[in-house]
This record gives C-alpha cells, structure tokens and sequence, in this order.
C-alpha cells in the first residue's frame, strides 16, 4: 500500500517554509500563502485519489491537470508546523482547469487559500517567461517592505532603485527588479490578474499596504528573495529614520555589481539617479 503523503518531502518544505515565514514575523494570523508545483514524479509513489471536488470561479485551462501542494484559507502559518493534514492541502486541477481535485490534506473540509486566482495565474506567467522552471509562489507580510510602500513613490524602478541601493546583494539577487501596482481588494481574479502581469516580468511584487509576492524555482529561491527586499527594507526604514541618506551605492557602483555578477538590471532602475519619496497627500 502506498504511504501516507504526509511522510513526503514536499509536506516537509511546506511545513519548514511557513515555520521560517512565521520565526520572521511575516505572517501573522492567517496572513501569507505559499503554493507549490509538484510533478508526477513526486506524487506517484503516494498513488492518490479524489477525495472530493471544489470548483473554481475563474477556470484556468492551460493548468489542466497540474498539481499544487497550497496553504488553507484561514489557516495560520504557526500552526502549519503543528497539523500539516488540516492547514495544507494537494490539489489537482481537473482536465478543463474548471476545478480541483483534492487528493490529501484541508482534512477538516477547508479549502485552498483565497489568493488561489493569484496564485494560479502567476504560476502561468512564470512557467511561460522561465520555461517552467518556477515551481513556487509565496505571499507573505514581509513588515518592513509594506511599509516602505506608504513612503516609496511607487513605481517599478523607483522602488527597484531604492531597494537596489539598500543593500549591496539586491541588485545581484533582483535584477529584474520589484513589480508594483495599486491597491486593490485581495482575493479577487482582478488582483491575480495585476499580480500575475507584474510576476510576468519580475520575481517580486509589492502588493502596497499590504504585502509581498515572491516567485522561484524551490521554496528556499522564494524565500530567499523575500528575505533579501525585506532585509534591504528594514536598512532603508532604519537609514530614512536617521533622516535619510547621506550617502549611497552609485549608479556606477550598480553597473560594476552587474558587470562583475553578469546579470542584466532592469533599465528604467538604472537609468534614475536615485528614489524619491511620494509627494505628501498621495492618495
Ligand atoms: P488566506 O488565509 O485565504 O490564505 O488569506 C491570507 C492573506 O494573506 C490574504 O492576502
Ligand atoms: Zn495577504
């Protein structure tokens, strides 16, 4: 007989990635998701079947038949240590992406995080830029980027740039940049949309006042890059309050960093001398 998922590596990364957002102060109550794409291969041995249906509002075809590892609506990442079974669940969408099947885990009968639109298109934006190498997408509420995002002019290369400056690393580890958008309500096929067009051309995307969208190949790339904007966050909240910059890495600082790391910065960052700060008022 085939084991129990639970015993699975993929089980073990979820639980070590949600223990890690929550140990950073990231995920509050139930605040944060975090989906992964798993291959045949990995579920084979385990030899599921369906333990019901949910379908979905939005059908997205082109993921037919693709297979997620997800944190539950309403679950806490504090607890995803303690009950894998109830705060995580697989789900496979079914052969018209019309619904999911469930094939282990939301035990107490829950269901897939609200930010499921999200978290879907985005996974179909970053397999058609890296050629499906990107496996994971995470949404957490890393605190110091959120609130660079009620001081930051928000734009992609402004908040790049400003990021960019905050710690040597950034540049090397985000290239493409951070992606930023309006506030919108979570939850809803439009901000999937917004997000998913962001994550399209960068791995990082501020949601404003609200939190963070990270993408890569691994659960540990996700994290990471995460880790990373939000350490140079907390630099740049610490240096604006000592009153601001006095000084800073220089554009051409930026342009031996990608010179010596061969990556290719995004432009529009590098073309501006600096980031500003919102005009006061900004609604
Ligand atoms: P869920 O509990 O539905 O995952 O929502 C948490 C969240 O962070 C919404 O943006
Ligand atoms: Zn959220």
């Amino acid at each position: 007989m085939a084991s129990d998922m639970q015993s699975a590596w993929f089980v073990d990364a979820m639980v070590k990635a949600t223990t890690d957002c929550w140990e950073k102060g990231w995920d509050e109550r139930n605040g944060g998701n975090v989906s992964l794409r798993l291959l045949d291969s990995d579920i084979a041995p385990y030899a599921p079947s369906v333990l019901r249906q949910i379908p979905l509002a939005d059908p997205i075809p082109e993921l037919a038949g693709q297979v997620y590892i997800v944190t539950g609506t309403g679950k806490f990442f504090r607890n995803v240590q303690l009950d894998p079974r109830n705060t995580l669940g697989v789900i496979r969408l079914t052969h018209d992406g019309a619904a999911l099947d469930v094939l282990w885990g939301f035990a107490d009968g829950g269901g897939p995080t609200s930010e499921l639109p999200a978290h879907l298109k985005s996974h179909l934006a970053r397999q058609a830029l890296t050629g499906g190498r990107d496996r994971v997408i995470m949404h957490c509420h890393a605190t110091n980027l959120i609130a660079l995002t009620y001081v930051l002019e928000l734009t992609d290369a402004n908040v790049t740039r400003a990021l960019w400056e905050g710690s040597t690393e950034c540049l090397v580890v985000f290239p493409d940049g951070v992606g930023t958008m309006p506030w919108m309500v979570p939850g809803t096929e439009i901000i999937g949309e917004a997000t998913a067009r962001s994550l399209g051309r960068r791995a990082l995307v501020l949601w404003p006042f609200h939190g963070v969208f990270g993408a890569g190949p691994t659960l540990d790339d996700a994290f990471g890059l995460i880790d990373t904007a939000e350490k140079a966050a907390e630099i740049l909240v610490k240096v604006l309050s000592m009153g601001g910059p006095r000084q800073t890495i220089t554009t051409s600082d930026l342009t031996a960093l990608a010179a010596r790391f061969k990556v290719v910065p995004q432009p529009e960052a590098m073309a501006l001398t600096g980031w500003r700060l919102a005009s006061r008022g900004g609604e």
